[in-house]
């Protein structure tokens, strides 16, 4: 059995299993996808030391660290049900999509999110040429522009006063009457000059030219009229949905169905520990994920180096 097994590839797990076998213990990684959502991205300069890179250079860098170290990576395995250890201290087992089972002593949960898409034509086509999903990593971007941001909740209100203090104007699109962020947030977005709200309005097509970005249409739901903002870019803020489905019912999860994870990384599952964004975290980014999955690892070694006990 492996002391150490960590579900999910991306720059949680990576972090985590390098931490782990740093620890001279067995480890091993199953990735669905190694490299996780920074294989998805353009540019990332907000992982600190690391001026600018890409997001498959960065992946692959990911990868390169963890096989400096004894860890058996198995790549393209997506796995689909956790059995808790029978006693404490015992085997965790894992069953992937192809069949096998794996055990191990102590688990760290890192499968990450995925951003929930407004599926319209443009939306894929797009995507890092104008369409965006993260304020935090790509608002910069778009300095002095013009961009949307779709969805009134409160990542969709918040990314707009975000965005609002660099770019030059924001259009808010929220689907229902009213915004459903907190109140506090949506005074301040009303108080912003350079923001403008639509609400009731179906976003219908995001424009381009080819190369990039140039409109976003929505539809007034009361009227049925069409309109087309022009703009740079779009920001799709309508939910960051983990890839927690798999454990429901055997991990405790919260409504959103994030892991729900102590300050060391544990779960309600003994031997159990998750990192990332797949967890409760707040904050979802990549230096955020690495420190959060070194966190479990160590949480996991404590938790083996104490026999199971709690
Ligand atoms: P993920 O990166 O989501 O990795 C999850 C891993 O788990 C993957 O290997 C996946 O294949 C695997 N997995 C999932 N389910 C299973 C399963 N059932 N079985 C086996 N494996 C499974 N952050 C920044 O800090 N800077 C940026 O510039 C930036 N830009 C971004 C741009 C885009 C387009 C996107 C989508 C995100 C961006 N982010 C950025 C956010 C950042 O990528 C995430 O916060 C980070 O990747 C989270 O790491 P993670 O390891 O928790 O999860």
């Amino acid at each position: 059995p492996y002391e150490v097994l960590v579900v999910g590839g991306g720059p949680a797990g990576a972090a985590a299993a390098v931490y782990a076998a740093r620890k001279g213990i067995r480890t091993g990684v199953v990735a669905e996808r190694f490299g996780g959502q920074t294989l998805d991205t353009l540019a990332i300069e907000n992982y600190i030391s690391v001026l600018e890179t890409d997001g498959p250079k960065f992946a692959a860098a990911l990868e390169q660290h963890v096989r400096a170290y004894d860890v058996e990576i198995m790549n393209g395995q997506r796995v689909e049900q956790l059995s808790p250890a029978a006693e404490p201290g015992g085997l965790i087992g894992v069953k992937l999509a192809n069949g096998a089972e794996l055990k191990a002593r102590s688990l760290i949960l890192s499968t990450g999110a995925r951003w929930r898409n407004v599926n319209v034509p443009g939306e894929a086509e797009y995507r890092n040429r104008g369409v965006a999903y993260c304020p935090h990593c790509d608002g910069p971007l778009f300095k002095g522009k013009k961009v949307a941001v779709i969805g009134g909740g409160n990542s969709g209100v918040e990314a707009a006063i975000d965005l609002a203090g660099l770019v030059e104007h924001v259009t808010l699109i929220e689907f229902a009457e009213q915004l459903r962020a907190d109140a506090v947030l949506v005074r301040k977005l009303e108080s912003l000059p350079n923001v403008s709200i639509v609400k009731h309005a179906q976003t219908t097509e995001i424009h381009g030219d080819g190369k990039k970005v140039t409109a976003l249409s929505y539809t007034d739901r009361g009227t049925g009229q069409a309109h087309t903002v022009e703009l740079a870019g779009v920001f799709v803020q309508i939910g960051l949905v983990p890839n927690t489905e798999w454990l429901k019912g055997t991990v405790e999860l919260s409504r959103y169905g994030e892991i729900l994870v102590d300050p060391r990384g544990a779960t309600s599952v003994p031997g159990v520990f998750a990192a990332g964004d797949a967890t409760t975290v707040p904050y979802k980014q990549i230096i955020i994920a690495t420190g959060d999955g070194a966190k479990a690892a160590l949480g996991a070694f404590d938790y083996l180096i104490r026999g199971g006990a709690a």
